[in-house]
């Protein structure tokens, strides 16, 4: 099947009361993993490259093994750029066939955020590629993107309200507490503002810094509105841990596929018990 982009695949997800598992790939194998998982458990997916990724094997590379990778499929896969800030980076992914992309001007004021993500709507509509963006500040690093605690600040439902209104972005990634990377401490989310925020807009919402939550928040956050779930940090630590692991258990052995193998396993694991949890599983 060719990708497709997020639209019928987060209405569906609204619609129904699961989400779309996002998973941010890293090579070949990392992509793989997800594809696999997604087949197994005939349930949607969605592929996401970070800016860094993209500008580290550069964007032909990275769609050569994608169209590879999903000519066979039979599930529907989307292929978006994750938090991008760099309008070029973004013509280029649109250009080089990605399906769908963020702009994530969160940190610039909200007049100048509302104003490049429109820029980004019309550059992606054309080409049917549906568009992420974001408001308010999610605490962590993502990519380059590094946001200290005292600078991260929750969205405000109104500019929320009027952000998706006037953008009318196809998913909407509003800060509710949730942080990027490991979690230090216990999360604090501002349901009440999810709910708030869910409740006044119809545009499907998208749930960052998944990784380290526990299963109730995950099914809270998805009952109140969030059809798009991102996973990245979880899938670096199996990534490195699959290889390290396995090399360190054989540590004789030097045999490159079944490190890689091994490392594929530990991906694929966690993508599957995510996509169970999200509720993915069957809706494909
Ligand atoms: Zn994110």
């Amino acid at each position: 099947m060719p990708l497709e982009n997020m639209k019928a695949m987060l209405a569906a997800a609204k619609e129904g009361s699961y989400a779309v598992g996002a998973f941010n790939i890293l090579d070949y194998n990392s992509t793989k993993a997800v594809i696999e998982a997604a087949e197994d458990l005939t349930a949607p997916v969605i592929i996401q490259t970070s800016a860094k990724t993209v500008i580290f094997w550069g964007s032909s590379a990275i769609m050569s093994w994608i169209r590879e990778l999903v000519k066979a499929s039979k599930v529907p896969i989307a292929l978006h750029l994750d938090h991008c800030k760099d309008l070029t980076l973004i013509a280029e992914c649109i250009e080089a066939g990605w399906s769908s992309v963020m702009i994530d001007a969160s940190s610039r004021p909200f007049e100048e955020n509302m104003s490049l993500s429109k820029q980004v709507m019309e550059m992606a509509r054309p080409k049917d590629v549906t568009v992420e963006a974001e408001l308010g500040a999610i605490v962590g690093v993502e990519d380059d993107i590094h946001v200290k605690e005292q600078d991260a600040h929750l969205a405000d439902p109104e500019q929320a309200v009027q952000f998706c209104e006037q953008v009318k972005p196809d998913c909407f990634a509003p800060a509710i507490g949730t942080a990027h990377g490991v979690y230090k401490g216990e999360p604090k989310i501002a349901y009440d503002l999810l709910e708030e925020i869910a409740s006044k807009t119809p545009i499907p919402l998208a749930l960052h810094g998944g990784t380290g939550l526990t299963d109730e928040v995950f099914k809270k956050c998805i009952s109140l509105g969030c059809a798009k779930v991102n996973i990245s940090t979880q899938l670096k630590y199996a990534f490195i841990d699959g290889f390290v692991n396995y090399h360190n258990a054989h540590n004789t052995e030097y045999n490159p596929l079944k490190v890689i193998g091994s490392q594929f396993d530990a991906l694929k694991a966690g993508i599957v018990e995510n996509i169970h949890l999200f509720g993915g599983a069957g809706k494909a």
